[in-house]
């Protein structure tokens, strides 16, 4: 029997997420972000999609624009992690792409590239995460020395350390320290990602960076909030039934065996294991969906196969499908299992797993 293991991606669900999110931003723009791979779901499937509703898309490096004008994709794209050569000033500009500039070093580089090889830039700001961009107390003398490097795409950026939750007052700090500084800069701003764009409304700016909402992951720890904003999953991570057999009660399943039956126990085989991106660290008790109930995940995840106990489930078969996460098992509900976020787990989906656009 083939390998049944796939991720479907469901167009539609990219589409509207992106419409609804975007919605919500009445005054802003909103850009889809697809770096790693669009979140898993395939950069290149995710901008076909996208294409002529997210007016600029955002990748992390260049290696990710290259690779999505080669497919065709000639929306503007934004790097958010700027050059890491002086040699990929020229090369954004040759590709259109538009370079988030976080550092002193990067700006020499863009003042030594000729005039004609300058792609446009973005300036980032350090709002308090910590992580990168200019601080806000330089960003005006940064503004003020670079005038020859901004055009009218320049936009100051900043990133939020923890926008999906309503109730951590330091998203409203960084808005506010951010404000202060720039607003006499006069240049457009971009603020929010996917999470503050639904948690922190005030954040809408000129732009919004939207990433993990398109995808249908969950953009508010408030269920009350992230209930209100439908957004559907982009992905069903699914596999099948390779095997089956029952075993007595005390038995013990996979390695460590550390799973033992409480009863006698029907056990399947299922076909998705780490080496997909499916989590080493999902417990016992993980769920699963198979003929339409939830199942458990019984003993560890194997390189390429789980096992899944099925006792309470009636004529379960070789070649049954098994959702691991999508429409019936929520993503985040598989992360918290695992200790891990959304993201991670929509990031790890291996190559060895087909795409296979709906
Ligand atoms: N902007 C930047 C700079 C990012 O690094 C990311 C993602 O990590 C995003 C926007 C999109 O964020 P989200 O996926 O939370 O919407």
């Amino acid at each position: 029997m083939s390998r049944q293991t796939q991720a479907i991606i469901h167009a539609d669900a990219v589409l509207q997420n992106f419409r609804t999110l975007s919605s919500m931003a009445k005054h802003s723009q909103s850009m889809a972000v697809i770096k790693a791979d669009a979140y898993g779901h395939g950069a290149i499937n995710v901008a076909r999609i996208l294409q002529h509703v997210s007016p600029r898309f955002a990748v992390a490096i260049i290696e990710e624009a290259v690779a999505l004008r080669e497919a065709g994709i000639t929306v503007p794209i934004v790097v958010l992690e700027g050059a890491h050569q002086a040699k990929e000033c020229a090369m954004a500009a040759q590709y259109d792409c538009i370079l988030v500039m976080h550092s002193y070093e990067q700006l020499q580089w863009m003042q030594k590239c000729e005039v004609s090889k300058r792609p446009h830039i973005w300036l980032k700001v350090d709002s308090g995460m910590h992580r990168l961009g200019f601080s806000t107390d330089d960003i005006e003398e940064v503004v003020a020395q670079n005038q020859s490097l901004l055009t009218n795409e320049t936009t100051l950026v900043t990133h939020f350390a923890s926008a999906d939750n309503p109730d951590n007052d330091f998203t409203a700090t960084q808005i506010a320290a951010f404000e202060t500084k720039v607003a006499s800069l006069s240049l457009p701003v971009s603020l929010a990602n996917s999470p503050a764009s639904v948690n922190w409304p005030q954040s809408q700016a000129q732009w919004n960076r939207l990433g993990l909402g398109v995808y249908g992951g969950q953009v508010s720890t408030q269920s009350i909030i992230s209930s209100a904003v439908q957004l559907f999953p982009a992905m069903t991570l699914r596999s099948s039934v390779i095997a089956l057999r029952d075993i007595a009660e005390g038995e013990g399943v996979g390695y460590g065996q550390t799973w033992r039956a409480q009863k006698p126990s029907k056990i399947a085989t299922v076909g998705i294991g780490y080496a997909d991106g499916y989590p080493r660290h999902c417990p016992n008790g993980t769920p699963v969906m198979i003929r339409g109930q939830r199942a458990s995940l019984v003993g560890r995840v194997s390189m390429d196969m789980i096992t899944i106990d099925v006792t309470h489930i009636n004529n379960v078969t070789t070649g049954d499908t098994v959702e691991l996460w999508g429409e019936n098992i929520s993503i985040s509900e598989v992360a918290s299992c695992a200790g891990t976020i959304d993201y991670e787990l929509m990031t790890r989906v291996s190559s060895r797993v087909p795409r296979i656009v709906r």
